[in-house]
């Protein structure tokens, strides 16, 4: 499994992967393995074979997209005053 880099298939795998989980691509969600929130356009994509899978975006996180949930009703604002 290895981590892609390149930003057009990043983000077209991402589009699809999030849109398929009803997602929006810029929208909040939480991992439920490790809690933390991100946006769904910072998870990580992994190739594997002929197919591709979309993780936390925290590398230490085995959390997969089926692991997220919606967060975009999350107040985050205090996250960016500090
Ligand atoms: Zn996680």
């Amino acid at each position: 499994m290895e981590l892609v880099t390149d930003e057009k298939i990043r983000t077209k795998v991402l589009r699809s992967a999030l849109k398929e989980e009803g997602f929006k691509f810029d929208s909040w969600v939480r991992c439920i393995h490790c809690g933390r929130p991100f946006q769904g356009d910072e998870m990580r994509v992994f190739k594997e074979g002929d197919s591709h899978l979309v993780y936390c975006k925290f590398p230490k996180c085995d959390g997969s997209i089926i692991d997220i949930v919606d967060a975009d009703d999350e107040d985050f604002t205090e996250m960016f005053d500090s």
